[in-house]
């Protein structure tokens, strides 16, 4: 038997949670964002599953392409643009759009021959501070893209900061408005927390991502509450059990010393699998049909799990590190990160199951 560890993806659950986002924006085309290998999901895989969206979106020119050749006919935008000519010429046969964010891409698609007809997404910076021309710059920039040949349909976009949290999207809408007032083009504002939460950042394009994958915008709110399937399952089985007594110590460093005497079982799952190194003992991980938690440092291969309580566990005993019955959300909670950072982490080496 191989090594037991697996990731399932449920293309069902993409599906599923991209009816969720269309039912929340009606009106609005949707970009599945698909970057980063579809937030570990696998870019050709979620594409497929995905394949009702209007377009799609990714960082990687490679992964453009990737999807033009496997055959996808929708809109493909390059979330920070081209970054070279040659991305440039080759995406304009593809047709693949770019976002727009500085002076030199500008200039660089003022190159492009009448013919082309390449669609652009022009990025104002409404108060992220990372892409995108200042407010004041933005009609200007506008002005500049209508005087090249080659270029087609423009949108305007921008992108939030805080959509998930207190402070909201209106500070940010009202910058937005203010640099685009006046130029009567689309709109593309909305990420999942937007397309979730806020209504009125919908207009013609949503950009949903990580909701697509069954994980939570909202540290407050779990996904099953949005009505969010979870796409991506990390399974394995417990392969060691070790009974410690009081005193003893578990791992690397010593992380975890043993107050009575315990059963801990070793799961066939480490950081070199992209279980995060930095989850402190406690967090989830089921068992068999219950929740417990790690114990000891996470090492490179393996981690250790608490089954003093569960005297059916054993070696060969199922675990779910992420997924059903074990949110991605609740463990990136307690390894004090975000779900979207363990599911992009998902390592090569770890098989991954399709299941529909
Ligand atoms: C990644 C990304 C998104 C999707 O964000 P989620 O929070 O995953 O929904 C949308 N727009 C841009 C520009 C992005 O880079």
């Amino acid at each position: 038997m191989p090594r037991p560890i697996t990731a399932t993806i449920d293309v069902s659950a993409l599906a599923h949670n991209l009816e969720v986002a269309r039912a929340h924006a009606p009106h609005a085309k949707v970009f599945a964002v698909i970057k980063a290998n579809a937030y570990g999901h696998g870019l050709l895989r979620a594409a497929q599953a995905l394949r009702a969206a209007d377009g799609f979106a990714v960082v990687e020119f490679d992964a453009a392409v990737r999807l033009r050749e496997a055959g996808f006919a929708q809109r493909i935008l390059l979330l920070e643009g081209f970054f070279d000519g040659r991305e440039m010429a080759e995406g304009a046969a593809r047709r693949i759009a770019a976002v727009v964010h500085r002076r030199g891409q500008i200039a660089m698609l003022g190159g492009l021959p009448a013919g082309a007809r390449l669609d652009v997404l022009l990025k104002v910076n409404s108060g992220m501070n990372r892409l995108g021309f200042a407010p004041e710059e933005f009609r200007g920039a506008y002005a500049a893209l209508q005087d090249c040949p080659g270029v087609g349909k423009v949108t305007l976009m921008t992108h939030f900061a805080d959509a998930d949290a207190a402070r909201g999207v209106d500070w940010q809408m009202e910058t937005f408005e203010r640099a685009a007032a006046g130029i009567a083009a689309p709109r593309s504002l909305a990420n999942s927390a937007a397309t979730l939460r806020h209504p009125q950042t919908h207009f013609d394009w949503v950009r949903p991502g990580i909701m697509l994958y069954g994980s939570s915008p909202f540290a407050e709110v779990p996904a099953a509450a949005l009505g969010l399937r979870p796409a991506m399952t990390l399974r394995s089985e417990i392969i060691a059990v070790c009974e410690l007594r009081p005193g003893d110590t578990v791992g690397y460093g010593g992380l975890f010393r043993a107050e009575r005497p315990m059963r801990i079982g070793i799961v066939a799952c480490g950081y070199a699998d992209g279980y995060p190194r930095h989850a402190p003992n406690g967090t989830p991980v089921r068992v068999g049909d219950r929740l417990s938690g790690t114990v000891g440092r996470v090492s490179m291969d393996k981690l250790c799990v608490d089954i003093s309580t569960l005297p059916g566990a054993g070696v060969g005993t199922p675990v779910v590190l992420w997924g059903e019955g074990n949110p991605v959300d609740d463990v990136a909670q307690a390894a004090g990160t975000v779900g979207y950072e363990l599911l992009c982490a998902l390592a090569a080496r770890v098989p991954v199951i399709e299941q529909s």
